[in-house]
């Protein structure tokens, strides 16, 4: 996915072309019983990678339902205006049935340090400690002046060589990360569920929030709009 002008690495295999900034949704976490076709009936698929479906809505809606006992008024496309009511009402535990991860790369580690704040979000991590940081990327900053860009790369340079230099003295992966800069790229894995992204989403998207957590949020947005619209189209994201 292109980030737009700003974005720039030093990485090989984005010269390339071989990968994106959010890589792609990687499915939802689903049971058996409440897996809908697209017409609202019960599909039986297991296991599947969700789509632009409205499956993990019409799982929203059987649970929202469940408070109720009106599962006779569920229909094809019934959860749209049931979930917004719920939303509308604040009652969004429901919303907590559906969840979406996603696999971040290449975004700095200053940026996945706020990300991994919302503890309600499960997260695994390229570690510092066991995968080399030789060689690594680095995210330039949106703001950083185009004149100065290649003195920052230069500054990047210099730290790549501090870190081989102590490697090279014997210090362990895990003590010679001390000198990595929060530039560093990290390849990070996070999953929650849609009630915790919509609480993620409101506040990472704000105005308020860091450019580059932004971005990515705002790329995880659409993607969730895309796929679950009623459960986010409410949600704006700043400019
Ligand atoms: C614009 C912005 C600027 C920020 N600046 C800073 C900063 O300068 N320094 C800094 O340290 N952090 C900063 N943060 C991080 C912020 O303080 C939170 O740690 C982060 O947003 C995650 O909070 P959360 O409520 O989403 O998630 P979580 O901490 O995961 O909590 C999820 C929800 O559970 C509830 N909850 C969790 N724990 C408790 C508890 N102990 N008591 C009561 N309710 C609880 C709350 O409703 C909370 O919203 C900033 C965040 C933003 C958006």
């Amino acid at each position: 996915m292109d980030m737009g002008e700003g974005w720039n690495y030093s990485s090989e295999r984005q010269a390339k072309g071989e990968w994106s900034y959010l890589s792609k949704l990687q499915g939802f976490r689903q049971s058996k019983e409440v897996w809908y076709d697209d017409d609202g009936r019960d599909g039986g698929t297991e296991g599947e990678f969700g789509g632009p479906s409205p499956q993990p809505q019409k799982v929203i809606e059987e649970a929202g339902r469940t408070c109720y006992l009106s599962f006779e008024n569920i229909e094809a496309h019934s959860h749209a205006e049931f979930i917004r009511r719920l939303i509308k009402l604040g009652h969004e535990s429901p919303l907590e049935h559906a969840y979406a991860t996603f696999r971040i790369q290449n975004g700095s580690r200053a940026m996945t340090h706020q990300l991994v704040r919302h503890r309600l979000m499960a997260v695994s991590q390229q570690s510092q400690r066991y995968v080399s940081e030789e060689h690594f990327s680095y995210v330039i900053p949106e703001t950083m002046p185009a004149e100065y860009v290649e003195d920052y790369r230069r500054d990047m340079e210099v730290i790549q060589e501090m870190y081989h230099k102590w490697r090279q003295r014997g210090l362990k992966k895990e003590d010679a990360r001390f000198v990595l800069p929060n530039a560093c790229t990290s390849e990070i894995m996070v999953s929650a569920n849609f009630r915790e992204w919509r609480h993620i989403l409101q506040v990472r998207t704000s105005k308020k929030a860091q450019w580059e957590i932004r971005n990515a949020c705002r790329q995880i947005l659409e993607i969730l709009k895309g796929l679950a619209p009623d459960c986010f189209e409410d949600i704006a994201a700043a400019e």
